[in-house]
């Protein structure tokens, strides 16, 4: 994971070691090679320009008086800035006082959605929650029945549409879910949602009557990490969109570099919760921003 820009960054600071103290024109060199390396990693823009000047204002800065040498005094900046533009703190999912609470999955084509909710179930299963899952996503041929299956392997119950009842309304199938749920006394549901290939208004207004008909506590956006620098976008048109309230990365196992990880908490404004790692159902995590910053500086 993110292999490339752990070398870089560590190549960076090797650069630093044994000296004395850092001159303007070794935190001019360190930052130019920090940008590099971000920008070589596919970070967006906007953030490699503040996250680089953060770093040259603190390593300039009064703060450079500390017991550490200045390798070390850069390594523990830039792992402080990398937590930040991460999210900070790690994000949990919030619960209804008045159950069940509605989770509500949106995201495109092959993000990873339909196995995700397979993960969230066994998640809150394990937590003690007893979740529902409902099948939504009627636009994919076979996603209901993937999700079945994933539900059995996880051992959640789904909801899925009955044939000749509300087939092909995915805003009816969201609603008899909930009704489902609220009956039977599940205290989580998640809802499962059609993506596109691609952002279209169709599918967005989709997910927007589906938002309406069960107002989600969490609309959680699943992005495929593996996008770089098209994830920015996609971001934007779904929080501008539909909205959402946190982000799950999936695919992290397959992303040499990072650039969606480290660019969409600070795009969005959103944070990143949960990530996925790979298909299996026990690839899957709650996203903390300080380890994950650790394992970009191991
Ligand atoms: P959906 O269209 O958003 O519902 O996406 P799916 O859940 O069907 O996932 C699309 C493909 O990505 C499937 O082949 C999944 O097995 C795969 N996939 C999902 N999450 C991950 C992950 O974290 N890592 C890897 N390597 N593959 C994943």
């Amino acid at each position: 994971m993110f292999a490339t820009l752990s070398d870089r960054l560590t190549a960076t600071f090797k650069s630093l070691r044994g000296k004395g103290r850092l001159t303007e024109a070794d935190v001019d060199a360190t930052v130019r090679e920090i940008r590099r390396a971000l920008l070589d990693a596919d970070v967006a823009l906007p953030v490699v320009r503040e996250f680089t000047s953060r770093i040259r204002e603190r390593a300039t800065g009064a703060e450079v008086q500390q017991n550490l040498n200045p390798a070390q005094q850069v390594v523990k900046i830039v792992n402080e800035e990398l937590v930040a533009i991460l999210g900070g703190e790690t994000r949990r999912l919030r619960f209804s006082k008045n159950p069940p609470t509605v989770i509500m999955l949106a995201g495109l084509q092959g993000a990873g959605k339909t196995t995700l909710a397979g993960k969230l179930g066994r998640h809150l299963k394990q937590n003690g929650n007893r979740p529902l899952l409902v099948a939504c996503d009627l636009q994919r041929p076979n996603a209901v029945n993937q999700l079945q299956i994933t539900g059995e392997r996880a051992g959640v119950d789904v909801f899925a549409p009955e044939p000749g009842n509300g087939v092909g309304d995915p805003v009816s199938v969201a609603r008899q879910g909930l009704e489902h749920a609220r009956h039977h006394h599940y205290d989580v549901v998640v809802v499962d949602t059609a993506g596109r290939t691609g952002v279209d208004a169709e599918m967005m207004q989709q997910a927007i009557d589906i938002r309406a008909a069960v107002t989600p506590d969490e609309v959680l956006f699943v992005l495929d990490a593996m996008v770089g620098q098209d994830a920015v976008a996609t971001a934007e048109a779904f929080r501008d969109g539909v909205g959402f309230d946190g982000v799950v990365l999936t695919k992290l196992d397959g992303d040499a570099r990072g650039g969606a990880a480290l660019s969409v908490r600070q795009v969005t404004g959103q944070p990143v919760m949960f990530a996925s790692t790979g298909e299996k159902l026990d690839d899957f995590e709650l996203f903390h921003p300080d380890r994950m910053a650790s394992r970009i500086l191991d």
